[in-house]
């Protein structure tokens, strides 16, 4: 009987290791750097080494316009349980004793670039300055190559010796020196930006769900007008993906410099730049950016919680790239949403599809740029930034009219839309992995296979003939002397357009 209870206290000891090689916690706390009157966050993990030797940890390096990030980590070092090595430039691995079960590390993050500007290339980088922080995730945590392996693990995140007046902000939470949570595959608190400093929170709750909007700087509207801005956006959006039970969102927004008027070295953003994550998304914008760019902002980052969020596009470098899809999907949705929530006319829905997107891309001498060149310089050559953008916009539309022509205006690109949500979300599949996924299921509203029209517009890149667009009884179309198509709403239709 003593020997079974010893094996069974050996068993529950093994079972709670177990359970511990689930967590990770990190300390953060902000302290002066010696250098250039900055701060510095000093990071403090505790974690549950591999079972083999050595846990490798690795640095990242690139995120959109911001590279060298491996750059804003600094002395990493074992406190407890083993030693670091560095493996090369962005590895670095834990070497645990023998028998130690808790591995502790520590490690600075600091700003990987001078000054106090941020800019478009500068946007995706850690920013660490007297007022506040702005970091992406995987730039404040680092995450022991082992816990990739686990569906899901309990994380808790402590914030210390922060300035009183300084507010945190997070895809977990809002207002709190404390994140605890399990990280999951719907909790993907990695693909957001983590943000503390003097930002003014507002909340507010859609369908009974909490919003969260951390701001600062000085615009020229009101926070109130900015949040109710967010809220009907956010409003809108679910119940076009019928999606309600999204337990909390986070939207931060910062002043960036965009000297200019939006052409920062390479990159061209216009006035303002976004990027949606998990649950959240971000906002950079010149403090004089108007109103309406920003509703743009919003409605397009937000449609990526769906387009590249829970229907993941995929971003695989080896296979064919889908912005296209991912952005030119979101552009034309999000028009449509501006239009369908009141934030644009009829008459401004139309100017913006005809002239933004028609009028620009048929124009421009390198519309007909093949989807890999497109794809191989999108971040480096700022000529073809805007082709994926209006080409998916345009391949959206255009087959938008022709499920309504099939179906007599009952059905629309977002039912499709929302079968491939199903069929992806949740599911580990990605588009571009299941390319099938998508033909498939838009063959079903099209009665006939889009291969090779994709292969001819999305691949190759060909601009799609003016009278190949259908009507589906609500537009007519013209074409200008430079042969560009031109619509205009049908008399009495723009409801039946509207209307999804
Ligand atoms: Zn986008």
């Amino acid at each position: 009987m003593r020997y079974f209870s010893l094996v069974l206290f050996a068993l529950l000891f093994l079972f709670s290791a177990n359970l511990q090689a689930q967590e990770l916690k990190y300390d953060i706390s902000l302290e002066p750097a010696k250098t250039g009157g900055k701060l510095k966050l000093e990071v403090k993990l505790e974690f549950t080494p591999w079972k083999g030797d050595t846990t490798p940890f690795r640095l990242p390096t690139v995120f959109t316009w911001s590279s060298n990030l491996q750059r804003c980590f600094r002395f990493i070092k074992a406190v407890e349980g083993g030693r670091i090595v560095q493996k090369d430039s962005i590895t670095w691995a834990f070497v645990k004793k023998s028998g130690a079960t808790k591995g502790v590390i520590s490690y600075q993050v600091i700003q990987n670039f001078p000054g106090e500007q941020v800019t478009v290339e500068t946007s995706f980088s850690p920013i660490i300055l007297e007022d506040y922080i702005h970091i992406p995730a995987p730039c404040l945590f680092l995450v022991p190559a082992n816990y990739y392996s686990y569906d899901n693990f309990d994380v808790t995140v402590n914030w210390t010796n922060i300035p009183p007046n300084w507010k945190i902000q997070n895809n977990i939470n809002s207002g709190q020196t404390q994140q605890k949570f399990t990280s999951t595959k719907e909790v993907d608190w990695i693909r957001s930006v983590w943000v503390a400093g003097d930002f003014r929170l507002l909340k507010g709750e859609v369908f009974g769900k909490e919003v969260a909007f951390a701001l600062r700087g000085k615009w020229v509207f009101s926070d109130e007008t900015l949040m109710k801005m967010l809220l009907k956006t956010i409003e809108t959006q679910r119940e076009e993906w019928q999606d309600k039970d999204i337990p909390y969102y986070s939207a931060t927004m910062i002043p960036f410099v965009s000297p200019n008027r939006g052409r920062v070295g390479n990159a061209r953003t216009g006035l303002g730049l976004g990027y949606g994550q998990s649950n959240s998304f971000v906002i950079f914008a010149d403090p004089l950016c108007p109103l309406k760019d920003l509703t743009n902002l919003f409605n397009h980052e937000m449609m990526h919680d769906w387009i590249g969020g829970k229907i993941n596009i995929g971003q695989n470098p080896k296979l064919p790239g889908l912005r296209w899809l991912a952005e030119g999907f979101t552009e034309y949705m999000s028009l449509r949403n501006r239009w369908k929530n009141g934030f644009i006319s009829d008459a401004a829905f139309m100017e913006e599809l005809n002239e933004e997107v028609f009028n620009a891309h048929y124009s421009d001498p390198n519309s007909e740029t093949p989807n890999a060149t497109v794809e191989k310089y999108f971040f480096r050559k700022p000529e073809y930034e805007g082709i994926p953008y209006r080409r998916g916009a345009i391949i959206a539309f255009y087959y938008d009219l022709a499920i309504r022509e099939k179906s007599n205006n009952e059905k629309t690109l977002l039912h499709f839309m929302r079968d491939l949500l199903e069929l992806t979300n949740g599911t580990g599949r990605d588009i571009q992995e299941n390319f099938g996924l998508f033909t498939e299921t838009l063959e079903e509203y099209l009665g006939e296979d889009p291969g090779s029209f994709l292969e001819k517009h999305a691949t190759k890149g060909l601009r799609i003939a003016p009278e190949q667009f259908k009507s589906a009884e609500l537009l007519t179309m013209k074409v200008t002397a430079v042969g560009v198509p031109k619509f205009s709403l049908n008399a009495g239709k723009a409801e039946l357009f509207k209307k999804d």
